[in-house]
């Protein structure tokens, strides 16, 4: 039986649409999932680990990795660096694995050019608003940081022609299932059971 490739899903979303929260979820209910860690520049926030949340690293150390090539994708988000390592995806994918990406839309329009096969998932608020207070309401930002995330939010919004799947986070529990149904369906596609299937 030949084992195939894994699939590469990349999910996107302004900050605060929830995208941490129902990855999590997600991961308890299909937990042949794989998270990839990214690396950043960005200091770490208070119960966050290495190697765990991301690979926490200076800006020499990412500009380093930049000139080496190291970098599937990477791009400046919110004043910091962040980038995804080609070896992580390309070892996830090779045995197989289920590889999950939480990146911002710059990275995840470079990856569409270079990983044309991904699934790209873009998570939207239901509203402005709700978005204002779920930011407000995690505590994780100053005043100045808040106000750069939500004015980003509005470019990477316009950004959703260049996903496959839109999931409005209005209600957690239909946004998880929806995630889900995404997950499953994309697994059952006829073209990737063929070479498991013995007719
Ligand atoms: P936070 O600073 O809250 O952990 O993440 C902020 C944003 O950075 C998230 O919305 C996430 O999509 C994005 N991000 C995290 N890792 C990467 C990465 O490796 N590449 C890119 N392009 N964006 C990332």
């Amino acid at each position: 039986m030949q084992k195939y490739k894994g699939h590469l899903f990349v999910i996107s979303g302004p900050s605060g649409v929830g995208k941490g929260t129902l990855r999590e979820k997600l991961f308890q209910y299909i937990p042949d999932l794989y998270y990839s860690v990214s690396v950043t520049t960005r200091k770490p926030r208070k119960n966050e680990e290495e190697g765990k949340d991301y690979f926490f690293v200076d800006e020499d150390k990412f500009k380093k990795y930049i000139k080496e090539d190291k970098f599937a994708e990477w791009a400046l988000v919110h004043g910091d660096y962040k980038g995804t390592l080609l070896t992580t995806i390309n070892q996830n994918l090779k045995q197989g694995k289920d590889l999950v990406l939480e990146i911002d839309v710059q990275g995840a329009i470079q990856l569409k050019n270079k990983f044309p096969e991904g699934i790209f998932i873009f998570i939207a608020p239901p509203s402005w608003e709700k978005l204002e207070d779920r930011l407000r309401g995690r505590k994780t930002e100053g005043e100045d940081d808040l106000k750069k995330r939500l004015k980003n939010a509005h470019y990477e919004l316009k950004q959703i022609k260049y996903y496959d799947y839109l999931i409005i986070n209005n209600h957690f529990e239909k946004a998880l299932e929806e995630l889900r149904a995404i997950i499953i369906s994309e697994r059952c596609r006829i073209k990737e059971q063929l070479p498991n299937v013995s007719l």
